[in-house]
């Protein structure tokens, strides 16, 4: 186990996190580089404060290539009136910001996976300073968290908002309860390939209620799942009683992943032929999904068969995967 590491952040604010009214900023992190010698790192930031209250922090971008949450988030900053909050809202669109702007999951600093790089390090790379941030910074002023994540280039989900299976019963009951504030289609109570470094983990285990999402992928958005973004994060805020007015509730299919066992991965590289597609029922032993050996004729595809009942909550999204890629996840229907 590590020391602590005690140095102080190199980011610096150009907001007052406790000061009434918009501010529309930046966390300014000095970063050295070819084309700029003593050049930064400005990552976007909004806070939105009216007098004592909750604390709601919101973010997208933690991938830089899924595009709800940046979308509800930058939307959010532009027309959220003070008026209209009690406590603050601190709006980070684009988390992961040089990610973002590259359109990858990763930073093209770095190759840093902000979702992996908890609880981050002061001294380390431009991602692990970001986290470290947020770490120290950001999660201890907030009552409430919600992340927004979707597919990404490789992934496509059915929209859900979800929390986590939690050890404290307390905090999950509060987190599920904003999960249904939410008003996703879908409610999930995910569970997680590896949870080492996330900022989901980070937050949980201040003890801070942390809902995330993911609203489709395929590297891009749509109408409906935008709409879903917007709808829920006015929802959580009033479920929060940071923004006034009642919580806009619409149908939700609540869905658990009850295992590891949710998970299906190719096992060789080839051409993926998804049998159902999201949404849609499926029985334990039915193939949800071929891979074709594209280098010759004649062979015969290897088969994912669902280990339990339920319906495909997510897929690999490009035609072509490598052994080792996630193929297909299924949920089970509560
Ligand atoms: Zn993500």
């Amino acid at each position: 186990m590590l020391m602590p590491n005690l140095r102080p952040s190199p980011i610096s604010p150009t907001v007052d996190f406790d000061a009434d009214g918009v501010q529309h900023g930046f966390l300014r992190l000095p970063y050295s580089r070819d084309d700029s010698a003593w050049g930064s790192v400005m990552i976007p930031v909004c806070v939105i404060r009216n007098g004592e209250g909750p604390t709601a922090l919101l973010t997208g971008g933690n991938h830089g290539d899924e595009y709800e949450g940046p979308l509800a988030l930058y939307d959010l900053a532009r027309t959220l009136d003070p008026k209209d909050v009690s406590g603050t809202v601190i709006i980070v669109p684009a988390m992961n910001y040089p990610a973002f702007r590259a359109g990858t999951r990763t930073s093209p600093i770095d190759k840093g996976n902000m979702n992996r790089s908890f609880p981050g390090r002061p001294d380390g790379t431009v991602t692990e300073k970001i986290a470290d941030y947020f770490q120290r910074h950001l999660l201890p002023r907030a009552d409430i968290v919600l992340d927004f994540h979707s597919g990404g280039r490789t992934l496509d989900f059915l929209p859900f908002c979800a929390a986590h299976v939690l050890p404290d019963k307390e905090q999950e009951q509060k987190a599920f309860a904003a999960v249904a504030a939410f008003s996703a289609p879908y409610s999930m109570r995910m569970i997680e390939i590896d949870t080492v470094g996330m900022y989901d983990t980070a937050a949980e285990e201040m003890g801070k209620v942390f809902v995330t999402t993911e609203l489709g992928g395929g590297g891009t958005s749509r109408a409906e799942t935008v709409r879903i973004a917007r709808r829920g994060t006015l929802n959580v805020l009033r479920h929060a009683g940071i923004v006034s007015g009642a919580v806009e509730k619409t149908p939700t299919r609540w869905l658990d992943m009850p295992s590891g066992d949710c998970f299906s991965f190719a096992e060789d590289d080839g051409l993926i032929e998804t049998m159902i597609d999201l949404g849609e029922s499926v029985e334990a032993g039915q193939v949800v999904a071929r891979i074709h050996s594209v280098g010759r004729t004649g062979g015969a595809p290897q088969e994912i068969r669902a280990t339990m009942s339920g319906v495909l909550a997510a897929r690999h999204f490009p035609g072509l995967v490598k052994a080792g890629d996630c193929a297909a996840v299924l949920a089970v229907v509560e």
